[in-house]
C-alpha cells in the first residue's frame, strides 16, 4: 500500500509517505478519545471560536491550499481556490448558528420539566474522498465539531497533503491535542478502527463499494454511520425552458471539477421539442472548452484525478458506443502526459448502456431524447441513484411535479445543483443515507438526549 501525492497533470510523483503502523494509529486514536472527553464539556461558545479561527486559516492560506489541491488531483486553480472560499464559509456558518442548532429545546409533558439536550457522540471517523479534498472534509468536521465531537480523518490515498493541510488548520486554530487527527492508511485500515470502542460512528463519502464496505463494519459493531456516495443526476430541459441558462449551465455541471463531482449532471433528458438546438449549442459549447494545465488561468478542464479513472472512463465510453451509441464530441484519449480527458458527448444512447446506467465520473455527457414530462420523469429516476436532479423549465405547475416525483436528495429548478452550508444535502437509494449541511448535519452526530424532571 502506497500513499503518494502524484501530479495527475504531469504524472510526477510529488511525495511519498509511510502509512501509519499499529503504533501510530493508537496513538492518535487514544489522543481523539482523550480530546473528546475534553471536548464535550467545553463551552460551545468555546467550540464555536475555532471553528471561526479555523475559517480565518483558510482564508490565510487560500492560495497555497488551492495549489496544493490543483498539484495534488488536477482540479484548475479557481476551482481550488472556490473550494477553500467554500470551507471557509461553512465554517463560518456553523460558528454562526451552530450554539443556536444545539440549544436545549424544552418540551410540555407530565414532568415538571422535560426536555431534549443535544450531546456530542464521541470520536467520529471520517472516511474521505480524493474530488473536493477540503470541502468534503470542512463540511463533515465544521458541524460535527462545533457539536462537541473529535475528528479522525482518513483521507483518500492520493491526497496525503491535503490530509496533513486541513490537520495542520485545526492544530493551528487552537483544537486541543488529538482534537482532529490526520490518519495516513490504506482502506483496510478502516474496519478494525470501526470495531474500536473508542470510535462512536463513521461519516463516509465515497463510492458505492466503499459505503458498502464501511456500512457493513458500522452494522457489525452497531454504529452510526452517513453515507454520501456516487450519482448518476439527470439534468431535464422542457419545452419553456430558457435555453441560453439551460445550455450554459448544463457545460458547468458536467464538467465542473473536471466532471468528477457526486451532483455533476451525469444523464441530459431533453424535451424532442428543444432537443435540436439544445444538442447543437451544448456540443458547440462543451467542443469550444479548454483542457490544459490545471494551474493555468485559461483553462477550463484539467486532468482527471488518476489513470485508473481515465481507463474506466475510457472503457464506460467504448462500451456504450459498441452498445450503439452515437459519439457527437471527444471520446478518445490524447496522446502525451498527464491523466486529460476530452469533453464528451454520446447520443442515441440505449438504456441498458453504461452511459445510461452507471456514474460517469469525467466530462462525458450522454443526451436522451424524451417525449414528455411524463416520460422524462421516468427516466430520471430510472436510476439506482438519488442523489441529485436539475430541471429546466419556467412552467410552475410543471416544477411542482419535479418538485415532488423526482427521486433525490434535491431538485433544482433553472439552476446548477450545488452544496450550500444552509441547506441540506445528502442521498437516498444507492446514494446513501445520512444528511449533511444545515442542523440536519449538525445533528446527525449528536444524542438527541430527553431529560425529564419530575
Ligand atoms: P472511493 O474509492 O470510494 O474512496 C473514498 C474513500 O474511501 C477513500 O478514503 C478510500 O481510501 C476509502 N475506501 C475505499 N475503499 C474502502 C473500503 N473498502 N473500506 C474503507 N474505506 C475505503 O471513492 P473515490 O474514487 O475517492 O471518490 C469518488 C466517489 O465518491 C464517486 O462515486 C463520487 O460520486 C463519490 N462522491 C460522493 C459525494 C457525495 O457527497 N455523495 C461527494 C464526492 C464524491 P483509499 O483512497 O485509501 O482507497
Amino acid at each position: 500500500m502506497t500513499i503518494a501525492s502524484v501530479n495527475p497533470a504531469t504524472g510526477e510523483t510529488l511525495a511519498t509517505f509511510t502509512p501509519h503502523g499499529d503504533a501510530e494509529i493508537e496513538a492518535r486514536l487514544a489522543a481523539a478519545a482523550a480530546a473528546a472527553a475534553g471536548w464535550r464539556r467545553t463551552p460551545v461558545a468555546e467550540r464555536t471560536a475555532l471553528v471561526a479561527r479555523a475559517a480565518e486559516l483558510l482564508d490565510e492560506r487560500r492560495e497555497a491550499l488551492a495549489r496544493l489541491a490543483t498539484l495534488e488531483m488536477g482540479k484548475t486553480l479557481a476551482a481550488a481556490r472556490a473550494e477553500v472560499e467554500k470551507c471557509a464559509w461553512v465554517c463560518r456558518h456553523y460558528a454562526a448558528e451552530a450554539a443556536g442548532m444545539l440549544a436545549t429545546e424544552e418540551v410540555a409533558t407530565d414532568a415538571r420539566r422535560s426536555f431534549v439536550r443535544f450531546d456530542p457522540l464521541g470520536v467520529v471517523l471520517a472516511v474521505m474522498p480524493w474530488n473536493f479534498p477540503y470541502w468534503q472534509v470542512f463540511r463533515f468536521a465544521a458541524p460535527a465539531l462545533a457539536a462537541g465531537n473529535a475528528a479522525l480523518l482518513k483521507h483518500a490515498s492520493n491526497v496525503p497533503q491535503c490530509a496533513l493541510a486541513i490537520e495542520a488548520i485545526w492544530r493551528d486554530a487552537g483544537a486541543p491535542a488529538g482534537l482532529f487527527g490526520a490518519l495516513l492508511v490504506g482502506g483496510a485500515r478502516v474496519a478494525p478502527l470501526l470495531a474500536d470502542p473508542r470510535i462512536a460512528a463513521a461519516t463516509l463519502t465515497g463510492s458505492e463499494p466503499a459505503g458498502a464496505s464501511v456500512a457493513r463494519a458500522a452494522g457489525e459493531s452497531l454504529k452510526k454511520v452517513v453515507l454520501e456516495l456516487g450519482g448518476s443526476d439527470p439534468f431535464l430541459v422542457l419545452p419553456s425552458a430558457d435555453l441560453d441558462r439551460a445550455v450554459a449551465t448544463a457545460v458547468t455541471a458536467r464538467v465542473l471539477n473536471n466532471g468528477q463531482s457526486c451532483i455533476a449532471a451525469k444523464r441530459f433528458l431533453v424535451h424532442r421539442d428543444v432537443y435540436e438546438p439544445f444538442t447543437a449549442r451544448f456540443v458547440a459549447a462543451m467542443g469550444a472548452l479548454r483542457m490544459g494545465d490545471p494551474l493555468a488561468p485559461e483553462t477550463d478542464l484539467g486532468p482527471l484525478a488518476t489513470p485508473a479513472i481515465r481507463a474506466e472512463l475510457q472503457a464506460q465510453v467504448e462500451r456504450s458506443v459498441a452498445a450503439g451509441a452515437h459519439l457527437l464530441l471527444g471520446g478518445s484519449v490524447p496522446a502525451g502526459p498527464g491523466c486529460f480527458y476530452p469533453p464528451t458527448v454520446l447520443a442515441e444512447v440505449p438504456l441498458d448502456a453504461p452511459a445510461a446506467r452507471e456514474e460517469l465520473f469525467g466530462p462525458v455527457a450522454p443526451l436522451f431524447r424524451v417525449d414528455s414530462l411524463d416520460e422524462a420523469i421516468a427516466l430520471a429516476n430510472a436510476t439506482d441513484f438519488g442523489l441529485g436532479a436539475a430541471a429546466f423549465t419556467t412552467d410552475p405547475a410543471e416544477q411542482e411535479r419535479l418538485a415532488a416525483e423526482l427521486d433525490a436528495g434535491s431538485v433544482f429548478c433553472n439552476g446548477l445543483v450545488k452544496s450550500d452550508p444552509r441547506l441540506p444535502f445528502g442521498g437516498i437509494k444507492r446514494s446513501g443515507f445520512g444528511r449533511e449541511l444545515a442542523a440536519f448535519g449538525l445533528r446527525e452526530f449528536v444524542n438527541a438526549k430527553t431529560v425529564w424532571i419530575g
